[in-house]
């Protein structure tokens, strides 16, 4: 990762092509939205992706909220669906995130959804936001602009103050508004479920429905499995730390090794990030037990090996 101090832009026409055409490179860009500040990659390449983990440090894969300029942007990613339109013309755009099926040839890099078949997406309403995703042209996956485990910035000084070193740059249009996450709802079952308070609060979306909200707690993941599981986990078992294949497994590759799929033949990490949900997906779907080889566990493997351990490990509570 390079050292160098991330450009701050001004919103003006000339801040706002620097920012798309470097998220077009695949760099990562703080923006400013209502919620909080974001950290945005382009939510099509899985490279982009990888590096927003790698620049929070965050120590597992969770999926982000990719943020698309409207409705129409959206139906291009999620299927769809009568309670998505009416919250939608309701709140969007605003500080609602909903969760939606993704949609055959949808375009998003697996990483972002952490492998699930749902999407979070949602419709900022900042005007810099609005005017970087019309410049940049497509959608952007972005969570807090703030290391893990540190709070949210609201501001392009506390994005500096974390993240100095680790981004392109920051485009930077004041303090945000409403300074908290925004609210998500689940809506790929049949009962609309709440998933995160935030804020948009609950009152006026159960109004707009004309019925309460579910809770998580209220949710069997057995009926609604994409609706509130929060990691994918693979039907096939899962054994780490392989060295060599047993019989009748397929081996998840890592490095230069003999192997069915390899999630980077060169050892880059930030490449292994990116192939990690599509590759396990493509094992899986053989139905037979997969070794995975051993990853290190510095940078971008912490969160890899994580999601490998989950994935190891809840096939023995299923
Ligand atoms: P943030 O890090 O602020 O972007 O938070 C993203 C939130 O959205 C986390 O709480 C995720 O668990 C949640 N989320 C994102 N995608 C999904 C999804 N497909 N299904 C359920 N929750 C999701
Ligand atoms: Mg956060």
């Amino acid at each position: 990762m390079d050292e160098l101090r991330p450009a701050i832009l001004s919103p003006d026409h000339a801040g706002l092509a620097r920012a798309a055409s470097l998220l077009q490179r695949g760099e990562l860009v703080a923006f400013p939205t209502e919620t909080v500040y974001g950290l945005g990659a382009d939510a099509r390449s899985g490279r982009a992706v990888a590096r927003i983990f790698a620049a929070k440090d965050r120590p597992s894969f969770n999926p982000l909220i990719v943020h698309v300029t409207d409705r129409k942007a959206a139906e291009r990613h999620v299927r769809w669906n009568d309670t998505a339109d009416r919250l939608a013309t309701a709140f969007w755009p605003g500080p609602l995130t909903l969760v939606l099926p993704l949609k055959d040839g949808h375009g998003i890099a697996s990483l972002v959804t952490a492998g699930l078949d749902t999407l979070a997406i949602r419709v900022p309403a900042h005007p810099a936001a609005q005017q970087l995703l019309r410049a940049f042209d497509g959608p952007l996956a972005a969570p807090s602009a703030n290391p893990s485990g540190r709070i949210s910035p609201t501001s392009a000084a506390h994005v500096l103050a974390g993240l100095d070193g680790r981004i392109a740059a920051i485009l930077d249009d004041g303090p945000c508004a409403v300074g908290l996450e925004s609210t998500i709802v689940g809506l790929s079952s049949d009962d609309p479920v709440l998933l995160r308070p935030g804020g948009l609060a609950v009152e006026q979306i159960e109004a707009v429905l004309g019925q309460p909200l579910l809770r998580r707690s209220e949710v069997s993941p057995l009926n609604a499995p994409g609706q509130i599981s929060s990691h994918y986990a693979p039907a096939a078992s899962v054994r780490l730390n392989a060295q060599m294949a047993r019989p009748g497994e397929l081996v998840l590759g890592f490095g230069p090794v003999v192997c069915d799929l390899n999630l980077s033949p060169t050892g880059d990490l930030a490449e292994a990030a990116a192939n990690l949900f599509s590759h396990l997906h493509q094992l899986d779907a053989r139905g037979q037990p997969i070794a995975v080889s051993p990853i290190p566990g510095h940078g971008l493997g912490a969160a890899i090996n994580d999601r490998l351990s989950r994935a190891a490990a809840c096939r023995d509570i299923v």
